[in-house]
């Protein structure tokens, strides 16, 4: 293909963009496509030669498309969002041409750049205090993995890179029973290994960890020989939005020379917001934060702010230098250059900071925090509605934009068995999507509001939807 024609197809796909987008919630959110059409409708062996980009693009409308769930569905309330917008859109077409590598300073000086000031900016805008430095990773799950990497080498004075794990005493990791499965994978291929990670009760309000459970179950882990590493802080779990008291996890951490990192994935976009940085209280104390713009802040998928307050620990444990990858005259810090790679897992880097320029430039703050805010408004007026309808139950109140329920009409047998049904009907009905969780061992329904082009209309029309399907379900 010849390079004039990205001008021809670029033009079509930009077109076709903005149609899809314009018109996406005419389709059903979730495909009702059955598993394995997909793949029976592409040939099993790859074309000796090259075809027409006209084939492809058609093939991609006919056989592809119907195939998906459409996460920029104004009405896809499932799971967390991962928005787009279309500065970022523009921005990762503009990424794919440039196609550079960011693995070192050297290699896209500008782009290393652009990345230590936007993230700058975006440590700004979540009120973390400067002596926090950010680096963009692909997703929360890596950052989450770098920083239990990180607390296991502070933990075994730097050895563990170099000797194993094996003869060491037991690295331990503590969390809350709400934190998110990344956490499980981090300490599964740190080699800390599942048993070493202790997971502790939720209590309260806002289903944070029993911190009292948390500083005994420190103490006894010392006592038994064992090496207290981390503990994990959940801001906004995935499941019903947990938030654990960040302050006094990090007065523990202290008191015993512990890593904190907080897992903010989602509702760290929020912090955008001074009226919701109660929900994180003393995260100037945390030593990592991870948040994902490519979830709640207008930023495509992938794009995960993995902030530290000491980078000289991660280079030390993230950081490897062969000859091929020296950049002469240069070592980390001095002069300013950063090599992003060796604060990493990956070496080779997309060019992500390039997005999240757009994104905050062509919105600026204010009307970021306007969109979280009212998503925030939204889930709220929902939320009323649920709790005053006699036939369901909210049984989780708004966290930030979360909330769960549950239909539970008068006489129902068993509960989680009818919700189960509900949801299945709701998603194959395709006007909406919601997902489900489990609640205090309860099966219930989320709704989570945070899609790029949601409008408070389709908040009300979901309800309206659940409440019709619910009603209509053989009992
Ligand atoms: C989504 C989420 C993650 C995982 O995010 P990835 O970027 O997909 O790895 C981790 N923690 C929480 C709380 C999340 O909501």
């Amino acid at each position: 293909m010849r390079i004039e024609e990205i001008r021809h197809w670029g033009a079509r796909i930009a077109d076709w963009a903005a149609r899809y987008l314009s018109t996406v919630r005419d389709r059903p959110v979730r495909t009702p496509q059955a598993p394995g059409v997909t793949l029976d409708a592409l040939p099993a062996s790859p074309p000796r030669k090259g075809e027409d980009l006209a084939a492809i693009f058609a093939d991609f409308e006919r056989v592809i498309v119907p195939g998906l769930t459409h996460w920029q569905h104004p009405r896809h309330f499932a799971y967390f969002p991962c928005n787009s917008s279309p500065p970022s859109v523009l921005a990762e077409y503009l990424t794919a041409s440039l196609g550079v590598q960011c693995m070192l300073w050297q290699t896209s000086p500008a782009a290393t750049e652009l990345e230590m000031r936007v993230m700058d900016w975006l440590r700004q805008m979540i009120g973390l205090p400067d002596g926090f430095h950010g680096v963009i990773h692909d997703t929360a799950s890596s950052a989450t993995l770098s920083a239990l990497l990180t607390a296991r080498e502070k933990a075994l004075a730097w050895r563990g890179n170099a000797k194993g794990l094996s003869g060491q005493p037991a690295v331990r990791v503590y969390c809350s029973e709400q934190a998110h499965s990344s956490v499980d994978k981090a300490c599964w291929i740190s080699g800390i290994g599942q048993d070493n990670l202790v997971k502790l009760p939720s209590v309260g309000k806002l289903y944070g960890v029993d911190t009292a459970a948390l500083e005994r179950a420190i103490v006894a882990d010392k006592e038994a020989g064992h090496l207290p590493a981390a503990i994990v802080v959940s801001v906004g779990g995935t499941s019903v939005g947990a938030c654990d008291d960040v302050r006094a996890i990090c007065e523990i951490a202290r008191r015993h020379d512990l890593h904190v990192h907080v897992d903010a994935a989602w509702a760290g976009s929020a912090m955008i917001c001074p009226e919701f940085r109660d929900l994180w209280n003393g995260v100037e104390l945390a030593d990592s934060v991870v948040f994902n713009p490519h979830k709640w802040l207008l930023t495509n998928f992938d794009c995960t702010a993995f902030f530290v307050r000491d980078p000289e620990a991660l280079v030390k444990t993230l950081g490897i230098r062969p000859e091929y990858l020296k950049t002469p005259g240069s070592t980390v810090g001095r002069d300013g250059i950063i090599n992003y790679s060796e604060w990493s897992l990956q070496l080779g880097r997309r060019f992500r900071a390039l997005k999240l320029w757009f994104v905050i430039r062509a919105y600026g703050i204010e009307q970021l925090q306007a969109l979280i805010r009212d998503h925030v408004r939204w889930a709220q007026d929902l939320a009323a509605r649920i709790a005053a309808a006699p036939d369901f139950e909210l049984v989780t109140p708004p966290i930030l934009s979360l909330l769960s329920f549950r239909y539970r009409p008068a006489g129902a047998g068993d509960l989680d068995a009818l919700n189960a049904r509900l949801i299945q009907a709701i998603n194959d009905d395709g006007r909406i999507y919601l997902t489900q969780t489990r609640f205090r061992d309860e099966f219930v329904i989320r709704f989570v509001i945070g899609q790029t082009y949601t409008a408070e209309a389709d908040v009300a029309f979901a309800w309206e939807v659940i409440q019709q399907i619910a009603r209509g379900l053989p009992r």
